[in-house]
This record gives C-alpha cells, structure tokens and sequence, in this order.
C-alpha cells in the first residue's frame, strides 16, 4: 500500500467498530463504551482550553492536539431521569456547534450522538467560507489546519459540451485562509464534537455517545425531552430519559425531533421529494487533474448526468471526494441503470471522454461507497406554515439537516447548519425560558431563520433548476471562460449570496451577459 493509501486507510477506516455498553443501574447509571481502537492513535494532549476565551480578540489557542482519529472521552453518563437546559440530539457539525454556543452562553447541556467517534458521513467534503468563522469562533478552525486538508482557492464549473470556467475565490479571503477548506467529514466532524465536549463539560453539561434517542417526549404540545438507549433498535440496554427546558433537533434529515414536531405534533409533510436530493460519494486515489493540497474543487454539469450533477473535491494531496447528486423527483424519473447514482457514477468514470482518461490510472478506496440524502431549503410551493418548512415549536428547535436548510445549488449544508446553531442560541434565555422554551419565540426564530437565508435559498433555487438547461448551461460557461465580468460575478456568487441576487437584476444580465 501506498503511503498516501495507508494514510487515507486511517482516515477512513471503515470497518465497524465494536462497541459495547456495561450499566450498573438504579440510581446513578455508569457506562462504560469499550471500543478496539483500529488505528494506531498519536499522542493525544487533551489539554483543554477555557471555553470563555473563546472569541476573535482571544489569544491565540494553543493546541497541542494533533491525533483526530482516536476515542473521544466523553465521561461519565448522567443520571436516568436528570434535567438540563438544552438537549442537543445529533452530534453532527449543527448539533457540536448548537451544543458549544449554548453553553457558551451559560447553559448547562446535554449533548447526545447515536454514534461512536470518529465515525464517517457522507458528504462532498467541502466546508465553505460561510463555515469557517462558525469554526473558528469555536475553536476548531487551528485544529484543522494541523490535520492533512486541502485549501480550496477555486471553483471549476464544467458544461455538457466539455468547456470549462474556473472561478477564483476572493484572494483576500484565501489568504486570511477563510475561503474554505475540503477535509473528509470523519476528520472536520470529530474535531467539531471533541471541541463540544470540552465546551459543554466545563460549562457543567454531559455528552453521550453511542446513545440512539428512540423516543421525543411531549406533553400537550410542547416537547419536553427525550429517550432512547445505547446499543441500536435492537438492542436491550434499559431506556433512559432526559428532560429539558428546550430541545434542539440536530440529527440530520431523518432527526426524530423535527419528525415529532412537524409530523406528530402539527401533522405537516416532513420530506418533499422535490427539495430532497439523493447524494453518492467514493473516494479515490491517483486522479489526473490534481496536485498538491491546494487548488480547485470541480462540479460538471455533463450529458448523462443532467439533471444532476458530477464532483470532483480533494481532501487532501492525492485523495478526492468525487460523486453525483441528483433530486429525487427527478431521480425518480430516470429508467434502468440511469435511476442508480452509483451506476451513473461508473459510467461516467469509464466511459465519459474527458474523465475516463483522468481515471486511467485511478484507484478506488474500498468501502467509501455510500450514499445519503440532502434536504434541501429551497422555498416548497404551497407550505402549510412556515419555510422551508416547520423548524421551531414550544420546547423545541431545529437546527441543520433537521431544519431542511442545505443549499440547494451548491449542496452545502454545514454553513447554514452552523450558523442556525448560533441563532438557536440566541433565541434562548434559560432563565427567561425556565418553564419551558415558548412559542412565541419559536415563531421568532423561524421567522429570522428564514429572514437570513430565505433570500440565497430562493436564489440558489432559480439557479439549480437553470443549470438543467444544457444549451443555456453550455454558453454560459463557455462565455464565462472568455469574459472576465461574468467571471468575477460567478466568484461573487459563490463568495458573497448576496451578490447572487445580481443575476436576477435585468440590467445587470443585459449589460453581463448579452453584451460583447
Ligand atoms: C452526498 C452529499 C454531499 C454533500 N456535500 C457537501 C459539501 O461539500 N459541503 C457541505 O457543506 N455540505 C455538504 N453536504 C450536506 C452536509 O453533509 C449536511 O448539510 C451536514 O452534514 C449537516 O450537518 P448536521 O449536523 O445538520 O447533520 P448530520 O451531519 O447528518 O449529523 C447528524 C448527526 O445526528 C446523529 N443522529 C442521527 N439520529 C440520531 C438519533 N436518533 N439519536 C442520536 N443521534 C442521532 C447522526 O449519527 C449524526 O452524527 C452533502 C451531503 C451529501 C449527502
């Protein structure tokens, strides 16, 4: 094996990690998660750095920390039956960063994740600038710049017809090194949850994993906390419960919090085929096209896979992310071996005559096939209340995947995962809400939710389904590739979603676009 496989095999490491669970019950609960390390782990240095400082005008903190793929020693379990301020369900990018401003405000939390760490997510990898002063404002942003990652300086979008347009990001931002990164998700979401749980301990909390929350509790409306227990469905560990004064909801796009409050509690649709979009990732080793751990990440627009589209994300020198996303109502619309992404993955890296030739001498990482789906937060046409759709409730708040917020052009989704954690927090007084989060203020953060993101989301919205157009898509590109203005504008695009609203301004499509 190559020293770059070896080293992407410790990334990965794919293979199921046994776990199990001891209790000593009643009263106080102790567990005990015993996990067989697979990789060979670095020296750890678990020095923790105050949460309190954390914020721009701090000092730089000094981590020590370098080893991202070892246990994480989240303490002990607490008591069957304990009360909290806030309980974060999910352990994902939206749930560590909900569960880290929460307690930055004062909050004594509980943080739960059904996995165990580090564990692997299906995702292109790609952790945007929008991202990045979330990660850094927690402390993260150091952390990943000492693990292996690859610095995105640029976006190639590619047309049907083989033309090409590369879009730099602004130079100021990647130089301030706030552009963006791609890193696998295992590594960004591990660094995201160990962070959490130093945050969330010191603020007083607790932290699970491993811990499946089965069951939303509710009394008359208003969700009052949770159970559920270790091991998986199947498994017989004694249930536990939780209570809390606000509920977060932060457990992706199937989380058991947003199903109970927009299905079970105000009966709405909770998924909508036409904003949720079927996603494929592999990792690969050797692609032509790629050097070092600095440069662009690529998306095609090409034949075969239109309406969806085909990308290409380093994660670091030599190892890229690539796969195909597709929204379901139109995957549903596709026949025979076209229906599968995973198909249509294959035949483009065989067969396609631009990336055939860049896969020649390319080597797959077994076991990186998986898929999974984004829940996109395009505006839905007739909805019952409120958009994307119902995040917030008396006791509860969604956040991320489980409030349906991904963008629906770009696919990204930590971002706004991320900054809806930040606004959580700031719609929660655990003095004020004591008694129970009200539903006022749930309207209040749906309603500024929404205010924030509605915009970009329609924006992005118009251009996903403008991207289908191959005749429109072809000249765009090929005109950009030749015209510095549509360049500059497709950066601003990207970089700044409020310079997306240009594209619709007629004028300056007339004087962009139709001009010479
Ligand atoms: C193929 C694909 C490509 C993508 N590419 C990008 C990209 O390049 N950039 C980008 O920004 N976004 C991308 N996204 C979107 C991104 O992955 C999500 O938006 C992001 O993961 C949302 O984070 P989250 O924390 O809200 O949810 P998740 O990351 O889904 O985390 C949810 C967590 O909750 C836990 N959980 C689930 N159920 C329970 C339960 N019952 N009890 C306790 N815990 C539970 C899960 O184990 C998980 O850890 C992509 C998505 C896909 C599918």
């Amino acid at each position: 094996m190559s020293t770059q496989a070896a080293r992407f095999e410790s990334i990965i490491g794919w293979h199921h990690i046994p776990t199990s669970a001891s209790f000593s019950s009643p009263g106080r609960v102790v567990c005990t998660i015993n996990r067989v390390p697979l990789m060979m782990s670095r020296d750890i240095d678990y020095e923790r750095t105050p949460w309190h400082s954390l914020n721009d005008n701090a000092p730089p903190i000094e981590f020590k920390m370098e080893a991202w793929e070892g246990p994480i020693d989240t303490g002990e379990v607490p008591e069957d039956g304990s009360s909290f301020d806030v309980i974060v369900v999910g352990g994902g990018p939206s749930g560590s960063a909900a569960a880290s401003y929460h307690a930055m405000n004062g909050c004594k939390v509980l943080l739960i994740e059904k996995e165990v760490w580090p564990r692997d997510k299906v995702c292109g990898d790609a952790v945007g600038g929008k991202s990045l002063s979330h990660v850094k404002e927690l402390g993260v942003k150091e952390m990943v710049e000492k693990t292996p990652h690859f610095m995105v300086d640029s976006i190639v979008f590619g047309s049907a017809n083989g033309n090409t347009v590369k879009v730099m990001l602004p130079q100021d931002e990647f130089e301030k090194k706030m552009a963006g990164y791609s890193l696998p998700r295992k590594q960004f979401d591990y660094m995201m949850f160990k962070r959490a749980t130093e945050i969330v301990t010191e603020a007083g909390g607790s932290v699970i994993q491993g811990f499946d929350v089965k069951e939303v509790l509710e009394e008359g409306g208003k969700i009052t906390g949770i159970s559920g227990g270790f091991g998986g469905r199947s498994s017989d560990s004694p249930t536990l419960s939780f209570t809390s004064s606000l509920t977060i909801g932060a457990a992706g796009y199937r989380c058991p919090v947003a199903t109970k409050l927009v299905e079970g509690i105000h009966g709405e649709p909770m998924r909508d085929d036409d904003h949720y979009c079927g996603g494929y990732r592999e990792y690969w080793e050797g692609v032509g096209g790629f050097e070092g751990n600095q440069g662009p990440i690529e998306i095609h627009f090409i034949e075969g896979v239109i309406p969806g589209y085909f990308w290409l994300f380093p994660v670091q020198e030599g190892v890229v992310n690539v796969g195909i996303g597709m929204v379901i109502s139109e995957q549903r619309k596709q026949t025979g071996a076209s229906k599968s992404l995973k198909k249509k993955q294959r035949w483009v890296i065989e067969n396609h005559p631009v990336f055939k030739e860049r896969f020649k001498d390319a080597k797959i990482v077994d076991g990186s096939q998986k898929g999974w789906q984004l829940p996109f937060g395009s505006p839905r046409k007739n909805p019952p209340s409120f958009q994307p759709r119902r995040t917030a409730g008396a006791g509860v708040m969604c956040v991320g995947d489980a409030a349906s917020l991904v963008d629906p052009f770009s696919g990204e989704g930590i971002g706004n995962g991320l900054l809806s954690a930040k606004m959580s927090s700031m719609h929660f007084d655990k003095d004020a809400h004591a008694e129970g989060f009200p539903e006022e203020q749930a309207i209040e953060y749906m309603t500024e939710l929404w205010d924030t993101l509605g915009k970009e989301l329609t924006n992005s919205h118009r251009l996903q389904k403008v991207v289908k157009w191959k005749r429109l898509m072809n000249w765009f590109v090929g005109k950009s590739s030749r015209k510095k203005e549509m360049g500059d504008m497709l950066t601003g695009m990207i970089a700044d979603k409020e310079a997306q609203k240009a594209l619709w301004s007629p004028w300056f499509l007339f004087k962009t676009i139709l001009l010479p």
